[in-house]
């Protein structure tokens, strides 16, 4: 059975961008947020993200408008039932996201594959909330989705083969590159990343340097193509707490306790870019 209608769930940060790139390839996307002020905010997101290709000569209008038309939105999970895949994109939270699998499993075609694009939740806890663990599996994008290639295919035992092979070559389909990782704590790139992020975090408690020096030094002493802050800043200081917790609770290792900064920072509403103010301050 191929995959013809994918299903996006949370259209935020990443929800928008999944819900992207899979309808520029042609396929027809049902995205669900929780209200409609959410959706909209989050199709403007894609119309607003698309806009700004055509306006740099990256995107045709005709391509724009194409794959404006392959999306629609709802608040409604019972309109994802004829999907054949769909990808979860809410908040880094367990409970939320197997509220989330168990209602998508009672209404969704029992064929259909449902995955998580969680960065650090363990796979096997979230399909636990389905009658279907074996068509369960991990797609983690990363961010921003349109432009990253790499996506983490997160294999659990519980996962049959035929689903590992359906969800991998429906991604690679997106001419995205995968890997796969076991469904292990922050499988292989948020394992390696976050220490990194909470170091840093560490150097301005510590007042080892400015917010740009630090940022500086590992862009240009490392050739990376922005700086921890920055990118905590991109990836959104919430989530990126969310998958400090996740990761200490499972690992219990130092190495990824939040520091109180970041705790006080996300406390304070200094999301990052997406709140406007994180490390630096942006025009929203
Ligand atoms: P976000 O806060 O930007 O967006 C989450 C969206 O989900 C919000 O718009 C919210 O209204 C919506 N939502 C919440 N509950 C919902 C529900 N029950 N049904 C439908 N919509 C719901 O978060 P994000 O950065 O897009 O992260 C989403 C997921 O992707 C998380 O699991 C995160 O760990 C993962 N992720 C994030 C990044 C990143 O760089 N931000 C990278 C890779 C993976």
């Amino acid at each position: 059975m191929s995959i013809k209608k994918i299903g996006v769930i949370g259209c935020g940060l990443m929800g928008s961008g999944i819900a992207q790139v899979i309808a520029q390839k042609g396929f027809q996307v049902i995205v669900r947020e929780v209200s409609e002020d959410f959706l909209e905010k989050g199709l403007d997101r894609i119309q607003g993200f698309l806009a700004a290709g055509v306006k740099r000569g990256k995107v045709s209008q005709e391509e724009m408008d194409t794959t404006l038309g392959n999306i629609s939105g709802t608040t409604l999970i019972k309109d994802l039932a004829d999907c054949d895949l769909v990808i979860e994109a809410i908040v880094e939270n367990l409970e939320a996201k197997k509220a989330v699998f168990a209602e998508l499993d009672k209404v969704v075609k029992p064929e259909a594959i449902l995955s998580s694009n969680t960065s650090s939740i363990s796979i096997t806890a979230i399909a636990s909330a389905t009658g279907r663990p074996d068509k369960c599996i991990g797609i983690h994008f990363m961010q921003p989705v349109p432009i990253m290639k790499l996506v983490e295919i997160v294999r659990p035992e519980i996962t049959s083969e035929e689903t590992y092979n359906r969800s991998r070559a429906f991604i690679e389909s997106l001419s995205k590159v995968t890997v796969t990782a076991k469904d292990t704590p922050g499988f292989i790139v948020n394992l390696l990343l976050v220490p990194y992020l909470c170091e840093a975090v560490r150097a301005v408690e510590q007042g080892l340097a400015t917010v740009e020096d630090i940022d500086t030094a590992m862009k240009l002493g490392t050739g990376v193509p922005m700086g921890p802050l920055t990118l905590l800043d991109f990836v959104g200081l919430d989530t990126t707490l969310y998958i400090m917790d996740v990761l200490f609770d499972q690992f219990h290792d130092p190495k990824y306790a939040a520091p109180p900064l970041l705790r006080r920072m996300v406390a304070a509403g200094m999301y990052g870019k997406k709140a406007g103010k994180g490390f630096y301050t942006y025009n929203k």
